[in-house]
């Protein structure tokens, strides 16, 4: 694929140092990249009405990588971004006065874990999860 095809919202961020400085974090990376060039090469041999990814494998790397990241380094996430919609659904979530301890704890995991996701994934991701 041409580079100059890709949009800004469908370039693949670069992790920040600190991920790279974690284990946890460079593991669920490495297996994030290599789970998204399995994809992308069973994306160039089949035909394109096939679902070359029926486990969602690249999805559940991310996921996992925004768990560990919300939980371990929530301190290093990025702050909501105005722009996004998903951002600010979390916040307005986050701002609502929670049903019970159990709906606010989750606000904040569900929150994390999408700031974590600005950091791992393209834009036009973000959006969707
Ligand atoms: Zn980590
Ligand atoms: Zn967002």
């Amino acid at each position: 694929m041409a580079t100059d095809d890709l949009d800004d919202g469908e370039l693949w961020p670069v992790p920040p140092a600190w991920l790279m400085a974690c284990d946890q974090c460079t593991r669920l990376y490495q297996w994030m990249v290599e789970a998204r060039e399995a994809v992308a090469e069973a994306d160039l041999t089949t035909a394109s009405t096939v679902d070359s990814d029926p486990f969602d494998s690249g999805l559940s790397a991310q996921l996992a990588l925004g768990q560990h990241m919300a939980r371990e380094h929530a301190e290093l996430l990025p702050d909501f971004e105005p722009a996004c919609p998903r951002c600010m659904a979390c916040r307005e979530n986050l701002e609502r006065p929670a049903m019970s301890e159990g709906a606010a704890v989750w606000a904040g995991t569900a929150a994390a874990e999408h700031r974590a996701r600005h950091l791992i994934v393209p834009p036009v991701m973000t959006v969707r999860l």
